[in-house]
């Protein structure tokens, strides 16, 4: 019989429970003690779903933040005594930095190693009441994922560090552990190969059988895996474009368990059962093999139950819970009992949500779809004696604070208990105000402030077709944040004007520039479920013709200036550089399908969160915008020295103002930011901005900073 296993169910709860435990504990609604027995009841109740599916799953995966940073804190990286010093180390002042895990929405707490010891040791036994099979992050990944190691010392590092995991296992006397090691799917060098394979040799002779699981690509060399002295091996079917699976043919098991990660954690949709268990059946004629997730399920909501879903993609799609229920399906089958299976399936390839004319547009695109006529150099011209900006433009990257009052009544209109044209008027007077201060402040170029948006994502996600929004399909995107990814099921397009009305309206009370503000192709599938059917391309041209649309009526209602929001356009790049070529190709072109047929006058921007932009320079280059904003405040460095390695011609601005802080930087403070990038950026082509949108600032931090901002460009404009 074939068993069945699952990782990673979402600690969140159907109703953010875990969200507000832990948010009552920091407003000192709940004590410690009260905090611990909520989590506590929470995870029985996550360890009972898992019960009622799957045969076996690890314990200890609860976590009160991240499990990358509790790892950290188990193996003396950090020490915090009591559990504010462990709330304080994750958000706050002395916080550590946090980032994309992998190519996933989730973020993750990036342990330092500056001024660190450099000797591991058990600081905290996290996994005290387990004896079965305990969940921890595996050592390479955690090094892998770390910062400022010292110099030429990984392998040693990595070394000491194994031997922790295994006195942390005999402490515990654990029967087995599950080892998350992501990073093995990244491409690796030979000697990290080598490092890895001397520092799990640490694990030859233990009691404790480890079973360590790869996800989210595939392992360049899977043999070397099997190799390890491990018990079993963990491997991504789903998201491995079928390089997992070729090298199986020939990979010797050494006698260890296969766990065929054959059911989708990352997306929704409902996989073909009697397909995968083709594959595993085929797999068990050479591995012993456990049915499992390809990838931890914390990427999808709770179950399906209250989505506000049309029932036809109900049928497409299953959220975790409904993932391990495929689990069993499968062991079903392999079992002779197919009923229910059948009946799972039944949904799947039925045609839903087609929309001929928007297939047939993106068949018909050309080059001069992506092209744009004019070139840069004159365009700016054109756009300048427009918009007459001086030096050092000043602006803000699109949100202004989403106040609990602005919350407040979104959610009225949401409930139904404020009339939409009454909720309308309150997000006019809302514009009216951001439009008023933005005015006394003096800055160049305006934005409308966003008021109306709950997301930059989910706000598109309704207005267009073909995309479905969940309802209550939560999500934890870091620490107790969570959002709720639409469904991108069908052909997309926009209907009628979406965004207009209200940048229209902006644009009618000031003579300033105001900015229309959209969010891009790849950011919209990047936070969202993607439909598989047709290629991510495809997809990404639609989205890009619907925004161009929009862009069409902006021209006529007056805006010179766009912003393309594409926070996700690094984040989204497969893990393995060797696919980025492939990747970028169309993340590209379907930017430059939005614009490419505006006119040459209006001012095209893009907006970039931080990301390791030297590597990607390239191919941001290759967007034709005219004018880039991205985050920088937080390590300026690295950024200022991709400039200078090619020829960046646009304008861009560089973020001042770190706003994930409420700290408000002093005009000396971004100056010093700003005389380092001159030194690399022409003055001509410079913008003075903060780092991102301020929908999290208040107005009390906004306007002094803004002001700061303002007086800056003042003082650069004096001195140039
Ligand atoms: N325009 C968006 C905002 O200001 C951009 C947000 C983002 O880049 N994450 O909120
Ligand atoms: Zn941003």
């Amino acid at each position: 019989m074939v068993k069945t296993y699952a990782y990673g169910f979402p600690r969140l709860g159907k109703q953010r429970e875990f969200k507000t435990l832990i948010e009552s504990y920091w407003s000192g609604k709940l004590t410690e003690e009260e905090l611990k027995e909520g989590i506590k009841n929470l995870n029985e109740k996550r360890e009972k779903t898992y019960r009622s599916y799957v045969d076996a799953f690890p314990q200890g995966e609860m976590t009160l933040y991240d499990n990358l940073f509790d790892t950290a804190l188990i193996f003396g990286i950090y020490k915090a005594d009591t559990l504010d010093e462990y709330f304080s180390l994750c958000r706050g002042k002395n916080a550590l930095e946090m980032t994309k895990w992998f190519n996933t929405n989730y973020h993750y707490l990036v342990p330092d190693f500056e001024g660190k010891e450099k000797e591991f040791s058990i600081s905290w036994n996290k996994h005290e009441e387990i004896k079965e099979s305990a969940y921890l992050i595996g050592p390479f990944t955690l090094l892998k994922l770390s910062k400022n190691l010292p110099e030429g010392k990984f392998a040693a590092l990595l070394k000491s560090l194994a031997c922790k995991y295994a006195e942390y296992f005999k402490l515990n006397g654990f029967k087995s552990v599950h080892l998350d090691e992501p990073a093995f799917v990244m491409e690796l060098s030979d000697k990290e190969i080598e490092a890895i394979k001397d520092a799990y040799s640490v694990f030859e002779d233990i009691d404790t059988k480890i079973n360590v699981f790869t996800y989210y690509d595939s392992v360049d060399n899977l043999q070397f895996v099997f190799d390890l002295p491990v018990a079993g091996v963990g491997i991504d079917l789903v998201h491995d474009r079928g390089e997992n699976l070729s090298q199986l043919d020939s990979v010797d098991p050494k006698g260890k368990t296969l766990f065929a990660g054959v059911i989708d954690g990352r997306n929704v949709w409902r996989a073909d059962l009697f397909e995968k268990a083709e594959i595993v059946k085929k797999l068990s004629e050479k591995f012993e093999v456990v049915v499992t997730n390809a990838a931890p399920l914390f990427h999808l909501p709770v179950n399906l139950k209250g989505a506000t879903l049309p029932e036809e993609l109900v049928a497409k799609v299953a959220f975790a819970e409904e993932k391990l229920k495929e689990l069993k399906l499968i062991s079903d089958v392999l079992e002779g009992d197919d009923a229910k299976a059948k009946e799972w399936v039944e949904g799947i390839s039925k045609a839903f949500g087609v929309r001929e004319n928007v297939r047939e547009r993106v068949r018909n695109l050309t080059d001069e779809d992506f092209n744009k006529a004019v070139p840069y150099a004159e365009r700016i011209k054109l756009q300048q004696e427009i918009l007459k900006l001086p030096l050092f433009p000043t602006t803000t990257i699109g949100s202004f604070p989403q106040t609990q009052e602005v919350r407040r009544v979104r959610l009225l209109n949401r409930k139904g208990q404020l009339a939409d044209e009454d909720y309308k008027t309150f997000i006019k007077g809302e514009i009216a105000k951001a439009i008023k201060i933005q005015e006394e402040l003096g800055v160049d170029v305006f934005v409308h402030g966003e008021f109306e948006r709950s997301d930059m994502v989910e706000f598109f996600a309704e207005k267009l077709e073909g995309i479905a929004t969940t309802g209550n399909g939560w999500v934890i995107s870091y620490g107790t944040r969570s959002y709720r990814p639409p469904i991108i099921f069908g052909d997309v397009e926009r209907i009628e004007p979406m965004t207009v009305e209200e940048i229209a309206f902006a644009q009618s009370l000031t003579d300033k520039p105001v900015k229309g503000m959209l969010t891009g192709p790849v950011t919209i599938i990047a936070w969202s479920y993607c439909r598989e059917d047709i290629p991510v391309s495809e997809v990404a041209y639609q989205i890009g013709l619907a925004l161009r649309d929009e862009i069409a009526d902006y021209e006529k209602a007056g805006i010179k200036i766009v912003q393309i929001d594409e926070a996700a356009f690094r984040e989204k790049a497969p893990i393995k550089k060797r696919n980025w070529d492939e990747y970028f190709d169309w993340a590209v072109k379907s930017f430059r399908v939005c614009h490419a047929k505006s006119k040459p006058e209006t001012q095209i921007h893009s907006h970039m969160c931080y990301s390791e932009f030297g590597e990607i320079i390239e191919y941001i280059l290759a967007m034709d915008f005219d004018v880039i904003s991205i985050e920088a405040s937080r390590s300026k460095g690295d950024i200022i020295e991709a400039f200078e390695k090619v020829n960046f011609d646009r304008q861009i601005g560089l973020g001042v103002w770190d706003i994930h802080s409420p700290y408000v930087p002093s005009v000396d403070e971004m100056k010093e930011i700003v005389e380092r990038a001159l030194k690399v950026i022409p003055k001509e082509n410079f913008w003075v901005n903060p780092d991102c949108g301020l929908k999290t600032r208040r107005w009390e931090e906004c306007i002094p900073a803004i002001r700061n901002i303002v007086k800056l460009a003042n003082t650069l404009r004096e001195e140039a």
